[in-house]
This record gives structure tokens, sequence and C-alpha cells, in this order.
């Protein structure tokens, strides 16, 4: 009798484990803010977000996007509550499928991303996959990681990420790299954590998590050569369907809603409203970026720029490097890299800040640990917003503050600067980031900017 008891206490703890197991255990990351910090850095930026991006205020739609928001919000597992956290969502008025989430809980979803959907729950997984970004207090921590870097505020960095992406990227200059993305867009690693956190609150809440991974199909085929823009913000892990469908299993949801009545009520409603504007067509309307020239609307690079001098003035960087420009160059720093250009080779077209002349220096975050593919992604990134950039033909060794670098020169076709070519120089520093110079100036101008940029590449020093 005793014997047969014991049995069944054995099973029933393997059948326990075994499920408890099958669950991913999720952890957040090391954050050196405190909850009510990422409250503030979120209120900041959503602020900005209001005044920039269009917001639909529709009261059907805004409250039918609240409930499902509300219901999964409801299910965040206890030990990633933080009673400061208020989550709202607000749809912004635009094409492309997207989303993004505030340090604190705003929330905003392209109205895009609702049209595309093809039931409540896939909306639902993409709800369920920014709340969880917020809970696992992903934008700051990784602030934390970045923040040695940081020449701006983080609030404002982590608006860069949101509104310089592709908002900011559309009008093609070279003024505009929008390096916030690339800068601040979330790791592999936290992407995985908010797809398999948002796979279990979805459950929770009673919707199949597999609808997160078939509106991730659907996001993937969107978007054409530039790709969707949602991938610039939460880049794919890889084998993310896979992982999904695995949790899913493990997970077991019975009875889950999938598609409502008010789901089919909200997409005939959007229907009826004219087309959402696109982020290029909202940027070229002026609802676009800072820019770092402090200038606004448009005031053209006259082009009539003295020749570089020969003395040189040295700027310190935060406490990151050091770089010696061209004496009648401006220093015009921004939250994520600095631009050093003379008087008449700097402007704005549409708010968008340009420059024909001069030198752009930023770090970017590198996931690759390999510095030629990290410059190929960041010349990818650059061939995105001007879409008239070449291949590079191939890199020239380089060394850069000490450092093993990597050069290269490719041409740029730009629509509102004409003709011209970068020089790019990039290195990896001890973090694993990838720090980058890139030179401008224009084609029939080059052979004698070309020895100012290696000078000014030679002249950097490195503080750690
Ligand atoms: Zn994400």
């Amino acid at each position: 009798m005793k014997r047969q008891l014991s049995a069944s206490v054995v099973v029933a703890l393997v059948t326990s484990v075994s499920l408890v197991s099958a669950q991913t255990k999720i952890t957040a990351p090391k954050n050196k803010y405190t909850p009510a910090q990422d409250v503030q850095l979120g209120r900041e930026a959503a602020q900005e977000v209001q005044q920039k991006l269009p917001l639909l205020r529709d009261d059907n739609i805004d409250g039918y996007v609240d409930d499902i928001g509300e219901r999964l919000v409801q299910n965040i597992p206890q030990e990633f509550r933080h009673n400061e956290f208020r989550y709202t969502f607000d749809v912004v008025n635009l094409r492309e499928i997207n989303a993004f989430a505030l340090p604190g809980g705003p929330m905003y979803a392209h109205r895009g991303m609702i049209e595309k959907a093809r039931s409540e729950a896939e909306v639902a997984g993409v709800l369920a996959h920014e709340i969880s970004h917020v809970a696992l207090r992903h934008g700051t921590a990784q602030a934390s990681k970045a923040g040695k870097y940081q020449m701006g505020q983080i609030g404002s960095a982590i608006l860069g990420a949101i509104i310089g992406g592709r908002a900011g990227e559309a009008v093609s200059t070279v003024g505009q790299f929008g390096f916030g993305a690339a800068f601040l867009k979330y790791s592999r690693e936290y992407e995985k954590q908010a797809d398999l956190l948002g796979a279990q609150i979805m459950a929770r809440s009673g919707y199949d998590p597999r609808s997160m991974a078939s509106m991730f199909q659907t996001i993937e085929k969107e978007g054409g050569s530039r790709g969707p823009e949602w991938l610039s913000n939460h880049p794919n892990p890889g084998n993310r369907v896979q992982y999904i469908t695995q949790e899913a299993q493990a997970l077991r949801v019975e009875n889950a809603v999938n598609d409502t009545r008010q789901f089919q009520n909200v997409q005939a409603r959007l229907r009826s409203m004219s087309p959402a504007p696109t982020s290029e067509e909202v940027a070229r309307s002026g609802g676009g970026n800072r820019n770092p020239s402090g200038t606004s609307g448009t005031v053209r690079p006259s082009g009539r720029v003295e020749p570089p001098a020969s003395r040189y003035t040295t700027y310190n960087e935060g406490n990151l490097f050091r770089v010696s420009v061209p004496s009648n160059w401006r220093e015009m720093p921004s939250e994520t890299q600095v631009t050093f250009a003379p008087e008449g080779g700097y402007g704005a077209i549409n708010n968008q800040s340009v420059f024909t002349h001069g030198v752009q220096i930023g770090v970017a975050r590198n996931e690759t640990h390999d510095l030629q593919q990290a410059t190929d992604e960041l010349l990818q990134s650059l061939a995105q917003s001007n879409r008239g950039m070449s291949r590079p033909s191939g890199y020239a060794r380089a060394n850069i503050g000490g450092r093993q670098g990597l050069h290269t020169v490719v041409a740029n076709d730009a629509d509102s600067t004409g003709r011209e070519r970068l020089a790019v120089y990039t290195t990896q520093l001890s973090d694993g980031s990838l720090f980058y110079m890139i030179g401008v100036a224009p084609e029939n101008e080059y052979r004698s900017y070309d020895r100012v940029f290696s000078q000014i590449a030679s002249s950097i020093r490195f503080s750690r």
C-alpha cells in the first residue's frame, strides 16, 4: 500500500515538472534604471510622439484596441508587473504594418497593422509582443548597455529610434542616416523574449499564440525591396515561427478567441475611411524629424563652401573619443552621432538635415562580432535611405585610433544634393559596438576631400 502511494507521488511530480519546463522561463534583462525612470522617459517620449505622428483618434477603433490591450495586460505574469506602469494604446494613422512601445507603458499600433491582420488574435499577438517589451523593460535595459556612448538624453534617443526610423529616413538625403533605429532597436535576444512572453500572455488571455506567428509571416511578406518597417525596430531572431509554435504547443489554449464581430466591424470602418498615408508622405509634409543643424523648414545648403582650413580643431565627444577637424567646420551634435561641416555645406530640406560637405561620426549597436559584416549592415541601412547609393567594391584596411578598421568609398546620387561620394571608415569598440565615420563631398571635389577625411580618421583617439 505504502509502496503504491509513493509511486503515484513520483508520477505526479514528474508530470508537473514536465509541464513547467515546457513553458519557457523568462528572466528580465539587467537594468540600471528604476521602473519610475521608465515611466518618466516614456512619458517624455510620448509627448513628442503625440506631436510628431498622426494619431487616428477614432473612439470606436481606439476603444476596440484598448479592450484587447486591457485583457492582455490583466494577464501579465505576476513577476513582471510594475505598479508604476500604465499601459495605454493609441492607433497611428500610418499605412505601414508597425507597432512600438515606450518605457512604462505608452504603446502605438499603426492603422496598417490592424488593416492587414486577418483576425483579432493576430492584432492581439502584436499587442502582446509590445506589452512584453514594456513589462520586461527592454527599452531602458538596452539604454543601460548603450549608456556610456550616449551623446544626448536617453529619452530623445529612444524617440529617435522610433521617429528617426523609416519616417525620418523617408526623404532620401545624405544628412539623414536614421541611426536612432540602429542604435536602439531591440536586440534579437530581446525580440525572442518578447515573442515568448507575448505567447504566454496570449494563452492566459484565451488567444492562440500561433496567431502571433502568422501575423509575423504577413509582416515579413510586406514592404518590397526596403523590407517591412517593423523589422527595423523588431529584428527577426531567426526561427521565429518555429519557436512560437513550439511555445504554443506547451501552452495549450482551449476554445481560443480568434475572429470576432467587433474585429470585422473595425476593419469595415477602417475601409470606409480615406486611406492612411505612408510614413514617407508624412515626413515629406514636414511631420518628420528633429535635425541636428538646428535649421528648420527648407534651407538648402548653398554648396558654396570655403576649402577645409589647414589648421585643425580638436573636439572631445562625451567620454568616448576625440577627433580633429578643419577649424572652419562647425560641430553639430545630435542624439546618437555628431556632424562636422563647413558653412554653406549643411542645411535642411523639409525639416530633414542635409549636408553636402563634412563628416558624421557615431556608434551603432552591433551583434555580429565581425567588423566586415557589421560594416556591410551599416552600408545596407544607409542604402535604404539613400536609394541612389552604389554598393562598395571592396574594403581596404585602416587604422582608427589604434584599432583595426575598414575603409571604403561609395558613390551616391542624391535627389537634393547631386552626385557625391561617401568615404566610410569603421572599427569595433571593445564592447563590440560599431564605430563609424562617414565623410561626404560632391563627386567633382572629392579628390581634395579624400585627403581631409583620411586625416580626420587618423586623428581619432578613443578614451578607453
Ligand atoms: Zn519587438
